[in-house]
C-alpha cells in the first residue's frame, strides 16, 4: 500500500504536550509511518486535551515537501500559506543515506521543523521567539529575511537579492536593497566573529 506516486492520502493526529508548545513536523516520525513517498499527501493534525490546535496538508515530492496551511499573524487576517521545504540527503558512515529538511530561513539541515507562524528549524524558532535575547547579528538576519519576505521571496539570507515585484516602486525597491546589504553585512560579520575557531 502507499506505493510511489500512488497519490494515497492519509490523516494523522499528534498530541501537543506541555514541553512542546510548538506544532512540530518530525522527519523520522513521518518516515516511520511511511508518509514520505513521492506523490503522497497527508493531513497532519495537532491537538491538546482533545482540542484540535492546528492542521496542515503535507505533500511529498522527489526532493521537497510542500506544506499547505492557514496562518493568522497576531492581529492580522488569515493567510493561505504554501511552503516548499527542500529535502536533502547525506551519507551515513556505514554507507546508508539519511534524509533531512533544509530550513527555509537559514538553510541548515534539520530533522524537526517547528511551527508558530512558519515552519522553521529549532534555531530559527528560538531567534524569533526570544528576540529580546537575540545577539545583534541574529536580529540583523531576522530583519533581512523580513525584507526578502516583503519581496515575496523565502529563500536563504545568502541567496541573490530577489527581483523587484511588479507592483513595487523602484525607489522603494532600491531603499530595501540598500538596507538589505547593510543587514546582510552585519549578519555575516557577526557570524564570522562568533564561529571563528
Ligand atoms: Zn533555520
Amino acid at each position: 500500500m502507499g506505493g510511489r506516486g500512488s497519490g494515497r492520502s492519509s490523516s494523522f493526529s499528534m498530541t501537543v504536550d506541555k514541553t512542546n508548545e510548538f506544532h512540530s513536523i518530525d522527519l523520522a516520525w513521518l518516515g516511520r509511518r511511511k508518509l514520505l513517498n513521492p506523490g503522497q499527501w497527508s493531513t497532519l493534525t495537532w491537538s491538546r486535551r482533545g482540542q484540535t490546535t492546528g492542521s496542515i496538508r503535507l505533500e511529498v515530492f522527489q526532493s521537497a515537501v510542500r506544506l499547505v496551511y492557514r496562518h493568522r499573524p497576531s492581529g492580522g487576517d488569515w493567510q493561505d500559506v504554501s511552503e516548499w521545504v527542500p529535502l536533502v540527503e547525506t551519507e551515513t558512515p556505514f554507507g546508508g543515506r539519511r534524509q533531512w529538511f533544509e530550513c527555509v530561513s537559514c538553510r541548515a539541515r534539520c530533522r524537526i521543523l517547528y511551527g508558530g507562524g512558519r515552519f522553521r528549524c529549532r534555531r530559527c524558532r528560538r531567534l524569533r521567539y526570544e528576540s529580546q535575547y537575540e545577539p545583534p547579528f541574529a536580529r540583523a538576519a531576522t530583519r533581512a529575511l523580513k525584507i526578502r519576505e516583503r519581496l515575496g521571496d523565502r529563500s536563504g539570507i545568502d541567496d541573490p537579492f530577489p527581483p523587484k515585484p511588479k507592483h513595487m516602486r523602484w525607489k522603494t525597491y532600491e531603499r530595501l536593497e540598500t538596507e538589505y546589504d547593510r543587514l546582510n553585512d552585519a549578519w555575516a560579520v557577526g557570524i564570522m566573529a562568533r564561529f571563528r575557531p
